[in-house]
């Protein structure tokens, strides 16, 4: 073993060394240069971890949320102070640029902010005399233990969905980071125990599968929050409900664009282009195809190609760059081998970005932008989530043909329609069958005061994550009736 740093848990408020007998090399991605090994933790791990939530539920509950929220006040002032530090690590372990970088730990603030607005958001309501004489109150109460497990491609925002929330209306929480990512939430940890937090409100555990599972076991865990590919998605929502937990899994997508005659060329290819190669495409907002309607196709095919052999692509801290690395050697290959079988099933490359050399960087999992033209709506390359910096141009006659291929669609994350066409814009806006509608926006993530909306197979439950959806996720309600008998006859 090298002597790269191992990562520890923090539970019950102290960082500790993991039960795991294995162990993974967290790598970054533009230079392979190992950063830490991290445990694969195993259900002790997720035992103790409960446990200790569980002891806190009892005092935290009690806490009124108006105190709570002021630990997530401070936990705001540590995320900007620390800014550039955290956006670094996401890039060292991540891959993306530093300012995508930023632009998610931007995020995950913006959720702490909302989340302090708990004592207003989790106020229950009342009816007097429903009855004569009768009254009827409707209280929310938290759950007690929940938990986060998050994918590797937003180490920094994707806990932060969930448990601000979760906390401040009274619960307590695990998080199990991605084990390809571990660090960026060591380094949240270390500033959430510098708030103060109680220990075991907020718990981590590092670990895969196995960590998972026993999450998904443990009886004082409550409710689950997943997010990641939609065949684990699957899982963890059937497995989550089969043993009587709330659960909220936001699975992996295959999102379409579609580029109408009639809109702003330019700015629309430079959109596009930074949804489709942005964070190396590895978004589950990424734009993944392109379908243009009518004369659309050469205005729009000409530009994308121009925008796609131009990117800047190399290691994320440098400057100027516009595209880092994949997240690992195994997914490169994954995506090269997706746009070899677009090509076999008839794709034209406009733009091939297989066997990229950075020459700085030459450990590197690097693969530039890839245009491919031509593809037909039914073949692979256009029903499977390709997670890399991968374009698929389709063409159709018309907006319906358009709308009904966005709807054909197995995931139904995000779809986006460029136009200066109001009608068109309110047809696609109603008729789409997915859950984040852009309408000349490439990546329609919702802000943190709306849900985060995926449909279809992107997503497994009811209540997503952020805004309002989240406070009902982590309440449960109680409905009270109640009679008082007036004794008049007493005097007070
Ligand atoms: P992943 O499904 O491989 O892993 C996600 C989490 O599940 C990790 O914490 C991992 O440890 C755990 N896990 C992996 N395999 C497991 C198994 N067999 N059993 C139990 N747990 C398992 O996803 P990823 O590669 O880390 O992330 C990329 C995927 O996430 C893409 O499909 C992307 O679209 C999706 N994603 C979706 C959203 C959304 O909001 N819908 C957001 C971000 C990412």
């Amino acid at each position: 073993m090298s002597c790269a740093t191992v990562l520890q848990n923090y539970i019950n408020g102290e960082w500790c060394d993991s039960s795991a007998t294995a162990y993974l090399d967290v790598t970054n991605p533009a230079t392979a240069e190992i950063l830490a090994k991290v445990p694969l933790g195993i259900a002790t791990d997720v035992d103790q971890a409960a446990n200790a939530a569980a002891t806190a539920f009892n005092t935290w509950r009690r806490t009124p949320p108006g105190e709570r929220v002021q630990y997530l006040f401070k936990l705001k002032a540590l995320l900007e102070e620390h800014f550039e530090d955290l956006a670094t690590t996401i890039t060292q372990e991540c891959g993306k640029t530093l300012a995508e970088s930023k632009g998610e730990l931007q995020r995950a603030i913006e959720n702490v902010e909302v989340a302090c607005g708990i004592p207003i958001l989790m106020q229950g309501y009342n009816s007097e005399d429903i009855a004569k004489g009768i009254d009827e109150i409707l209280i929310r109460q938290p759950l007690g233990v929940a938990a986060v497990i998050a994918p590797f491609n937003f180490p920094g925002m994707i806990p932060f969905w969930f448990m601000p929330y979760a906390i401040a209306c009274g619960n307590t929480y695990i998080i199990k980071p991605s084990e390809k990512v571990p660090l960026t939430m060591q380094k949240v940890m270390q500033l959430l125990a510098q708030t103060g937090l109680p220990k075991g409100v907020v718990n981590l555990v590092n670990g895969a599968k196995e960590v998972v599972d026993a999450i998904l076991a443990h009886p004082a865990i409550r409710a689950i929050s997943f997010v990641g590919s939609t065949p684990v998605a699957r899982y963890v929502y059937s497995r989550a409900s089969a043993n009587g937990k709330r659960a909220q899994c936001q699975g992996g997508a295959k999102n379409p664009v579609i580029v109408l005659p009639d809109a702003d060329m330019e700015m629309t290819t430079r959109i596009v282009a930074d949804s489709a190669f942005g964070c190396a495409g590895q978004r589950c907002l990424a734009a993944s195809l392109a379908i243009t309607v009518g004369e659309a196709r050469h205005t729009f095919t000409e530009a994308i190609t121009d925008a796609a052999s131009t990117r800047v692509v190399g290691y994320g801290l440098d400057d100027g760059i516009q595209m880092g690395p994949v997240i690992t050697a195994e997914s490169r290959s994954r995506i090269e081998q997706l746009i070899q079988q677009g090509i076999a099933e008839g794709a034209k490359p406009l733009v091939d970005g297989r066997q990229t050399n950075i020459a700085d960087y030459p450990q590197g999992y690097f693969i530039r932008p890839t245009l491919l033209q031509n593809i037909e709506p039914t073949s692979t390359i256009a029903q499977t989530e390709v997670f890399g910096p991968v374009l698929g141009l389709i063409h159709l006659n018309t907006v319906d043909d358009a709308i009904a291929f966005v709807n054909s669609g197995q995931y139904g994350n995000m779809a986006c329609l460029f136009t200066s066409s109001g009608a068109a814009a309110r047809k696609f806006r109603y008729e789409a069958e997915v859950g984040n509608i852009g309408i000349n926006i490439g990546v329609a993530a919702p802000m943190a005061f709306f849900p985060f909306s995926g449909w279809k197979e992107s997503f497994f439950g009811d209540l997503h994550g952020q805004g309002h959806h989240a406070v009902e996720f982590f309440t449960q309600t109680k409905v009270v009736v109640e009679r008082w008998f007036q004794d008049w006859s007493r005097q007070f």
